[in-house]
């Protein structure tokens, strides 16, 4: 009997390791809690050639995944180029990633509205129990369902999400909607401005349209990371209706003050073009930023990959691509369900290589929560940030693994 795994999160994690798994062999089957299939969660995905060759692995396609942007820039407050690096770089969307992917997976084994609530394992099996009464057993329980995985505490109950002490908004213009002096910068380059504790970066992503790649078709997708202490963070997740939110908030329940105000600190802080692309934004988004360290991705039948197990800062732009190495090293450690010891050694290099990734996320982005114990802020050397956002784990000059 072929070996079995049950999937936990239909999202990117649970979809590499359910393409990864039955490639070798495996009869797997993915739960979604959501009961409607997934859409749109954070625009850009920045991608490496790491990534591209498991989207690769995982779905046969050799496609480009996306938009190109050949260099880096930064800008000075009246819109001049004031820094460049030269890093050509692929950008997807979250959509077309997930879409791809889960065409590999046929309807008869991806099920959505199966929201897991308990699991157990024995000596030969793991079982999961769905709030719907549904109950899986299955070899091996691969738990990727995301940062705020409660399912987590079957592997380590020690583990949980950290607030970075601040929030990134978000926001993601089509590129007709821009001006032609302001999209000449907006959709060649990938652009880093570090105002006093903050920074924002903007860069072109896939449109939605015929010819999604196509230069005045496309969008512009920024990211804009404030400073907002715990208890502030309390009074912007209030939402129009009334209620209180408590990590993150519905786009339509955001007050007009706040973004009001948001765009009142662009004409201050901003160059003409980030403030033209952050005020004709019809709905920013905010994310508050979060991070998690585990010290086991495994128990037993049990393991967590993924955000659910390790999620970074986003200036590392590592998030899928974690999600995929730790799929695809799983299948390869697992080539039958007899070698479940093999984990031991799985789990030891995931450990290693996500808490790398992790810290350098925290490193670069220290400057971005208000300094504790009166320390001076020090800004980083904006050069250096063009250099270390969002590239490539081999072009990191630490990576050593
Ligand atoms: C601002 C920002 C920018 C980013 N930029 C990048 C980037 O450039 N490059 C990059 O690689 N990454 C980026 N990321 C990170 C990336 O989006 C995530 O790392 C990635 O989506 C994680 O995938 P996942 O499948 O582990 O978790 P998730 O995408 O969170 O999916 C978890 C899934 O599990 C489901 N679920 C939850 N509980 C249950 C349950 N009990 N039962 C069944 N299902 C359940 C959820 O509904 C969800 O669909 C960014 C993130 C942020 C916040």
């Amino acid at each position: 009997m072929k070996p079995s795994a049950t999937i936990i999160g239909g999202s990117m994690a649970g979809l590499f390791a359910a393409t990864a798994l039955s490639k070798k062999g495996w009869d797997v089957s993915v739960h979604e809690k959501v009961p409607v299939p997934l859409s749109g969660r954070g625009a850009g995905i920045a991608t490496y050639d790491e990534l591209a060759d498991l989207v690769f692995k995982a779905t046969n396609n050799n496609n480009v995944l996306g938009t190109t942007a050949k260099s880096r820039v930064s800008l000075d407050i009246n819109g001049k180029i004031i820094n460049n690096y030269d890093y050509p770089q692929v950008y997807t969307s979250w959509q077309y990633l997930f879409s791809i992917l889960r065409e590999q997976i046929s309807n008869d084994d991806y099920f959505m509205g199966d929201d897991c609530i308990k699991i157990e394992q024995n000596e030969d099996k793991a079982i999961a129990f769905f709030e719907n009464g549904k109950k899986k057993e299955t070899d091996l329980i691969i738990v990727a369902n995301g940062i705020k995985s409660e399912l987590r505490t079957y592997v380590d109950n020690k583990a949980y999400p950290q607030y970075a002490g601040y929030v990134g908004w978000r926001g993601v213009v089509n590129e007709e909607e821009i001006s032609k002096n302001s999209l000449e910068t907006l959709s060649n380059y990938f652009i880093v401005v570090l105002p006093y504790n903050q920074q924002i970066a903007s860069y072109p992503i896939a449109g939605e349209g015929k010819n999604p790649f196509k230069i005045g078709e496309r969008r512009i997708n920024w990211i804009w990371y404030k400073p907002v202490p715990q208890k502030k963070l309390k009074e912007i997740l209030l939402g129009k209706s009334g209620q209180q939110f408590e990590d993150g908030i519905p786009p339509n329940e955001i007050r007009e003050e706040i973004v009001n105000d948001l765009f009142k600190e662009a004409e201050e802080k901003l160059p003409p073009q980030l403030v033209e692309l952050v005020k004709i934004t019809k709905q920013p988004l905010i994310q508050p930023i979060f991070d998690l360290q585990s010290i086991k991705m495994k128990n037993g039948r049990v393991v967590t990959i993924g955000d659910a197990a390790f999620t970074a800062r986003p200036h590392v732009g590592m998030g899928v691509t974690k999600a995929a190495m730790d799929a695809f090293t799983l299948s390869e450690y697992l080539e039958d369900s007899s070698n479940l010891d093999d984990l031991d050694k799985w789990e030891h290099s995931r450990l290693k290589e996500s808490q790398f990734i992790v810290n350098r996320s925290r490193k670069l982005g220290q400057y971005l929560s208000i300094p504790k114990n009166n320390e001076d802020l020090i800004m980083p050397n904006v050069q250096n940030v063009l250099k270390d956002t969002a590239i490539s784990l081999y072009d990191m000059e630490d990576y050593k693994i």
